[in-house]
């Protein structure tokens, strides 16, 4: 046809059941099983076919089928139950925040990606999830949340195997007019539309309102016909294009983001930033507080100090870094927006890395966001470690513990992934008020209380409608292949619900090593084909478009599934999404995960396995070094590192068949009872993992550790004209003026040996260089097997200082002095940088 125009005619929702419309643009249905129903009831057809979309079958509903649910008392008795719980949700005044953090300053949360639902493409894995989980969480504990992020109108990408099972990607054009957004309005009522200068160019930028329960989501778009075509795709793909397409993006979400909390009049007084793709955002507010009347300096110190960075690549490789010169293409005004030259502007950002053979400064988003920012985190407590070892470099002369990155380990939203039979089920057991509570480790005890029987009925269900799931991919995978017609038929007799079934999805980037179970194929042979205890396996992820090793991933796990031996058995899906991920999460038996030991920062998808009660069965990387108990799944390979990385791969092979063989599978088909049945570990998943790692525990822990304090020391800080910014900043550059001139010498009377309990008198000499004597803490540090303790030394006058410094156990000390310049009212000792040993 050629198209000359297009309209859409909205349905007319009949008066009984007119909320449908409002219930659509909230994602409250996205975890609302039973309010999706309500949809799916609409037009099944539709609703299949459009991806679970609301707002889509509202728009292709017949009228007639409206009428008919209309009057249709049982639909009506339904929607009126849902209706109910949804206006008692939005309606809650009890929160969680108002019960324990009624002071809490507004949070605004900037993300580059959010996953809430498959019918919104504008994720591409874990981060996003764990975006679009933390937003859920806020809405459910009643914080003063807002987020941002960036509307992709072709999303990440659609992924298709074709006959050799090799990934391509297709990209569909989204029609916004099918998503559950509407434009975000200004208090005039206008349109919001912001600007933001990239090189010489005026972006403009179109504002979307996204509802997630209580919470609202600002979404960005530069596809709007005031732009140029190239422009117009700034915000196409997710991940998409090359470096210099990346830089505009981050200037688009961190600059124009801002000023659309701005421009909508948002509250804001904690900013959060996801990921070094949302450090540019420092930009904006910086030029805000130098347009105030700032300098340069002391708006950095008042904008960092109410900013929280979660950081979550633990290779500094994968960190995200341009050339000074792409950075200059797209900034070259913001040196003289911010009052700075752009060395100084820079320096904040700079990373020196090798390329081509060269070491040359690289302008690395970490670095940005950690210069940004007074409070950092990495998602797991191993990761914290990794993190601070990583970023050690930054703060010349601290030890790897005193850098200051802490950790909160990750959670997911438990309602989102937790299967409705599962919920009906642990309703017969948890308090009424359960999904309110759900970090609750006491409450979950009850799970004791329920059945093997109960456990397995749910499971077995949710086992039978997952392959069904599975077998109906498949085919329409072989037809569109054009696979013979025995080979589409044979899709209706892939895997059994008698046969223990683990599933394993997840991004392919290699280290998650998604072929380690392949590494003896002889001896997985024999693990699924006993014919007593068969064991099967399914798969699905995603792959980077640019990266031919993680397909080549794909491609291997596909041709296994078609060699004969594994044929059935073994099981690789298509386009791992939200949609598959509930999916598999609720229906296996098993969730694996093998990833190279340290490199998972977290992993969130074994906790969604967990509440469902499949087990995990993982390396003891990320969440699962800290959820593994012993009773509750199992570790694969050792808690070490390794040197050499295929030393590392047949250790954990051997491993992940060993604990396979001689005690998943064992308990799995075994019929003892108590402690060594397989209920006993189900039962021990859900219990122990679903509050530990809830969202909601997550999103406390934030509040608690870093929203909260980060927003009191932020207002502090910014209080009567930024004062404290200012004298902070003042300070700072007279120590780090004066630095250079001090010095530090140091004499400790060591014995060759020496009893318990004994004391060494310590003294140094400072040459302060006119720094205040009381702005300089100057310390012994003792190191005994990797534990270290600081002991202040005391001033004498005229720049010595002395202190008898104890040697409490025995052992071998290693003792070192040093002087920190130390202000009160700093967010760290290390804030200056500035450390000398003697
Ligand atoms: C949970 C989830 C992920 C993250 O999985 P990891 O095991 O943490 O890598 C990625 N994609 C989707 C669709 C998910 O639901």
């Amino acid at each position: 046809m050629n198209v000359i125009g297009k309209v859409t005619v909205l349905p007319q929702l009949p008066p009984a059941i007119a909320r449908l419309s409002e219930l659509a643009y909230n994602l409250y249905w996205s975890w609302t099983p039973h309010a999706q129903e309500l949809y799916r009831e609409l037009d099944w057809e539709s609703w299949e076919r459009f991806q679970h979309n609301p707002v889509r079958t509202l728009l292709e509903v017949p009228q007639a089928r409206l009428e008919e649910l209309a009057a249709d008392p049982a639909y009506l008795r339904r929607y009126a139950g849902v209706m109910a719980d949804f206006d008692a949700y939005m309606g809650q005044t009890d929160t969680w925040a108002r019960r324990h953090a009624p002071a809490m300053k507004p949070v605004a949360y900037f993300s580059m990606e959010y996953a809430y639902h498959e019918s919104l493409p504008i994720y591409s894995g874990g981060l996003g999830v764990l975006a679009g989980d933390h937003c859920k969480s806020a809405s459910d504990l009643g914080i003063p949340f807002t987020a941002v992020g960036m509307l992709f109108h072709q999303g990440y990408f659609r992924q298709l195997f074709d006959k050799d099972g090799w990934q391509t990607e297709a990209y569909d054009e989204l029609d916004l007019t099918t998503l559950p957004i509407t434009p975000a309005t200004t208090a005039s009522g206008e349109e919001a539309r912001v600007k933001v200068r990239i090189g010489t160019r005026d972006v403009h930028v179109r504002v979307w309102s996204l509802n997630v329960g209580r919470i609202r989501v600002l979404l960005l778009d530069a596809n709007v016909p005031e732009n140029s075509e190239d422009d117009r795709k700034l915000t196409a793909r997710l991940y998409g294009g090359n470096q210099e397409l990346r830089v505009q993006q981050y200037l688009l979400l961190g600059v124009a983001g801002i000023r659309a909390l701005r421009l909508l009049g948002v509250p804001a007084e904690v900013y959060h930033m996801n990921e070094g793709h949302a450090a540019l955002l420092g930009l904006e507010r910086i030029r805000e507080a130098v347009a105030a009347g700032l300098d340069f300096r002391a708006a950095v110190e008042s904008v960092a100090s109410s900013t929280l960075f979660t950081t979550h690549t633990p290779v500094a490789a994968g960190n995200d870094a341009f050339s000074y010169e792409m950075m200059d293409r797209y900034m070259a005004k913001w040196p003289g927006l911010l009052n700075v030259s752009r060395d100084e502007l820079y320096a904040l950002a700079e990373h020196e890395q090798v390329w081509d053979n060269h070491l040359v400064p690289t302008f690395s988003m970490t670095v940005f966001a950690l210069n940004m920012s007074r409070a950092a985190n990495g998602v797991s407590e191993l990761h914290g470690e990794v993190s601070r070892k990583m970023w050690n470099f930054l703060y010349e002369g601290a030890r790897p513990e005193e850098v200051p990155i802490g950790h909160v380990t990750n959670g997911a939203h438990n309602l989102t992934f937790t299967s409705q039979p599962m919920r009906n089920l642990l309703s017969t057991v948890l308090p009424t008020d359960w999904t309110q509570r759900l970090e609750d480790e006491a409450m979950w005890g009850a799970v004791e209380g329920l059945t093997d029987a109960q456990l397995q009925g749910v499971q077995l269900a949710m086992k039978s409608e997952m392959i069904r799931f599975v077998r109906s991919r498949m085919r329409d995978q072989m037809i569109r292949n054009g696979a013979s017609a025995a080979d589409v038929a044979a899709t209706d007799t892939l895997m059994s619900e008698n046969a223990l079934t683990i599933g394993f999805a997840r991004r392919f980037a290699t280290y998650k090593r998604a072929t380690l179970l392949f590494r003896d194929k002889a001896r997985l042979s024999r693990i699924v084909n006993n014919p007593e205890r068969p064991v099967q396996f399914v798969f699905a992820g995603k792959a980077h478009p640019a990266d031919n090793p993680g397909k080549a991933f794909i491609q291997e796990i596909y041709k296994v599934s078609q060699e004969p031996e594994f044929r059935g058995k073994i099981v690789i899906l298509e386009n791992y999404d939200m949609n598959v991920a509930r999916h598999l999460v609720q229906g296996v038996d098993i969730w694996l995960n093998n990833p190279r030991r340290p490199l998972e920062a977290s992993g969130t998808s074994g906790m969604k396995a967990s509440f469902n009660g499949s087990p995990n069965f993982s390396v003891l990387d990320g969440w699962w070094r800290e959820g593994c108990d012993g009773t509750n799944g199992w570790p694969i390979g050792e808690e070490r590192e390794y040197a050499d990385l295929n030393v590392q791969d047949d250790a954990d092979a051997y491993s992940l068949y060993q604990t396979l063989e001689s005690e998943i599978v064992p308990r799995y088909y075994g019929t003892l009872a108590g402690a060594e049945s397989w209920a006993h570990t189900v039962r021990r998943s859900i219990e122990t993992v679903s509050p530990r790692f809830s969202m909601q525990r997550q999103v406390i822990d934030y509040v608690q550790k870093y929203y909260i304090p980060v927003g009191e020391r932020g207002a502090q800080v910014a209080a009567d004209h930024a004062r404290r910014a200012r004298e902070i900043a003042g300070w700072k550059t007279w120590v780090r003026q004066q630095w250079p001139y001090t010095s530090i010498s140091a004499q400790a009377t060591l014995p060759a040996t020496s009893q318990p309990g004994q004391t060494v008198p310590v003294t140094a000499q400072v040459n302060s260089a006119g720094i205040n004597l009381d702005d300089l803490r100057v310390e012994a540090v003792l190191e005994r097997s990797g534990h270290v303790t600081r002991v202040p030394l005391r001033s004498q006058g005229n720049g010595a200082f002395c202190a008898d410094v104890p040697l409490n156990d025995s052992g071998l000390y290693s003792v070192g002095v040093r002087m920190v310049p130390v202000l009160g009212g700093l967010s760290n000792e290390l804030e200056a940088g500035l450390i000398k040993w003697a």
